[in-house]
């Protein structure tokens, strides 16, 4: 299967005009003219919505500023924010809206979604807790607004923490055209920012299949399929990574025939393999389809929908469906943005190269983020942006605190499917295939209280530790509220703790959390209830 770069523009949608009501929020001001908004503080929930400050105070001879940071999603404007606490002069540029593809694209409009999506097949489920209906009628368009209110309302926080802060924000396209310069460019106006160090940020877009040309009709990259206000009649979803489970789960709620077809030979290929076993099991109930170890080779567009043509251990078949989601992966967004011309290093793939403080062959060039391709997650990219920060104030002689390696073993990984799918470090294959010797630990949640009264007794909490030492290489979680239940296992192994330290400790009854207790337990057999 070869893969392509989308050649989507920033601001690319769906295809029909009109079909784009989410209006910015933020104002584009000339660059060249310096105006500052008032921040608006809003009420409730913490967040505070306000205008960001669009100002230019930069002179061409010198740098003006301590860091200039390109690019404003969760890595961006996390390192400008860090570098600014410090007492960094901060510079933020960005092309479209602050918060980049987590707050606007990605994260949260799809974490919108999924609530909407788990609330619909509860109620489908009413029976079972003796609510009833007549005619059950849906609305995804409710939940397409919901997404979009939510997303406007973090991004209008973020520009808020960007006045608070005091960072400079700059919108335009932004090119590095030397070690401290980038120039800027939006609409017909220039400027040049120049600064002392630069932190790339510039983050990730969807790779496409060369035969299937994302038209936000029939085909759709996960931005685009964003932007939909309806669910089709039926679906093929190209990748089982989470964010193609997370839209085959979202519209098979809203009542869309899914299909999930997987290259790699189980569905969810990078987490553990009795995670991918449960997943399938699960989805499969549902009544979503899945086929792994299925290579899409060619698709046939017309009127009314789709063909899917793929081959797997069955041999050559296709599917049709109205509309083919692509979330085969990303690529990352390093071409075109001046770094060949002041020589920083990408791999092959055009990732950058970066050192354990984010910093890249050139001494004054910093990357984060799924630029990076380290983990390409938004709690990654902003570790990775207060590193980055704390480095480059550190080089200054402006920090003289700890600056920790990040250890992306003990990093979090989520899937918000139901049931949802959480993890970090190794699987149990990955473990022995590194020379561990292994003992694990399981604790299915049919055995816990708490699941049984929510009625949600999927899934399991599976601990993998070094049998010599204990030490926690991996932990695989699958059920209700797992991405909220591993973090103290993350926790955990931040803090050295053995499987027996987490069993000592003391959880409440009933919670799901006594479940990672009693996994933590099974490690060495003791599991009270199974
Ligand atoms: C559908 C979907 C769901 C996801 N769900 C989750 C999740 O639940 N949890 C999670 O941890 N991760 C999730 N992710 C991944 C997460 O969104 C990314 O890992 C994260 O956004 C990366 O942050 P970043 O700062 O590196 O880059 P981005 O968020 O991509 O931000 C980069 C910014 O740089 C700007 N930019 C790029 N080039 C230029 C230029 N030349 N000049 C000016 N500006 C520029 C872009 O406009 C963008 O705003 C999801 C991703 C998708 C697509």
């Amino acid at each position: 299967m070869g893969f392509c770069e989308t050649d989507a523009q920033p601001d690319e949608g769906l295809a029909s005009p009109g079909a784009m009501p989410f209006q910015r929020n933020i104002v584009r001001l000339p660059i060249g003219i310096g105006m500052s908004h008032i921040a608006e503080p809003s009420h409730g929930g913490g967040i505070i919505s306000g205008m960001a400050t669009v100002s230019v105070t930069s002179s061409n001879d010198s740098p003006t500023f301590d860091v200039a940071v390109l690019g404003a999603g969760p890595g961006g404007y996390v390192a400008a924010i860090r570098a600014a606490q410090i007492g960094l002069k901060v510079a933020l540029i960005e092309r479209d809206q602050l918060g980049g593809i987590c707050l606007n694209w990605g994260c949260i409009p799809t974490k919108v979604l999924l609530r909407n999506a788990e609330i619909v097949e509860l109620i489908k489920d009413g029976e079972a807790y003796g609510i009833s209906y007549d005619n059950l009628r849906v609305d995804y368009a409710r939940a397409y607004k919901r997404s979009r209110e939510v997303s406007n309302r973090l991004v209008k926080g973020v520009e808020f923490l960007m006045k608070k802060n005091d960072v400079k924000v700059f919108i335009g396209e932004g090119t590095i055209t030397g070690p401290h310069s980038i120039l800027v460019e939006h609409r017909s106006e220039e400027r040049t920012i120049t600064a002392n160090n630069l932190v790339v940020a510039t983050g990730a877009r969807p790779l496409v299949l060369p035969f299937l040309k994302p038209d936000g009709v029939r085909v759709f990259t996960y931005r685009q399929l964003l932007e939909v206000q309806h669910a089709p009649r039926s679906m093929v979803v190209i990748g089982s990574g989470a964010i193609g489970m997370e839209f085959a789960y979202v519209f098979h709620a809203y009542g869309t025939e899914v299909t999930v077809l997987e290259a790699l030979p189980r569905i969810m290929p990078l987490e553990d393999e009795e995670i991918s076993a449960e997943i399938t099991r699960s989805f499969n109930r549902r009544g979503i389809k899945t086929v792994a170890g299925a290579k899409v080779t060619d698709a046939k567009i017309g009127p009314d929908g789709v063909e899917v043509f793929f081959e797997s251990d069955k041999g050559k078949q296709s599917i049709k469906a109205e509309w083919v989601l692509v979330a085969v992966s990303v690529t990352p967004n390093t071409a075109g943005i001046g770094l060949d011309k002041v020589g920083v290093k990408v791999n092959s793939a055009g990732y950058v190269e970066v050192d354990d403080h984010m910093a890249t062959n050139v001494p004054s060039i910093y990357a984060i983020g799924d630029v990076t391709g380290k983990l390409r997650l938004a709690h990654v990219a902003q570790a990775q942006g207060v590193v980055a920060a704390e480095s480059i104030a550190a080089s200054m002689g402006k920090y003289h605190g700890h600056i920790p390696q990040l250890d992306y073993d003990a990093m979090p990984r989520c899937t918000y499917t139901v049931p949802q799918v959480a993890s970090m470090g190794l699987s149990e294959s990955q473990a022995k295939e590194r020379g561990y010797e292994v003992k694990v630990g399981k604790f299915p949640l049919r055995a816990n209280g708490k699941s049984l009264a929510l009625n949600n007794t999927e899934g399991f909490i599976k601990v993998v530790a070094d049998a010599k030492y204990g030490e926690i290489l991996g932990v695989h979680c699958i059920g209700p509220d797992v991405t909220e239940l591993l973090p103290e296992f993350v926790l955990a192994k931040n803090a050295e703790l053995t499987p027996e330290e987490i069993a000592r400790a003391v959880h409440a009854h009933p919670t799901l959390s006594e479940s990672l207790m009693e996994a933590a337990e099974s490690v060495e057999g003791l599991a009270i209830h199974i």
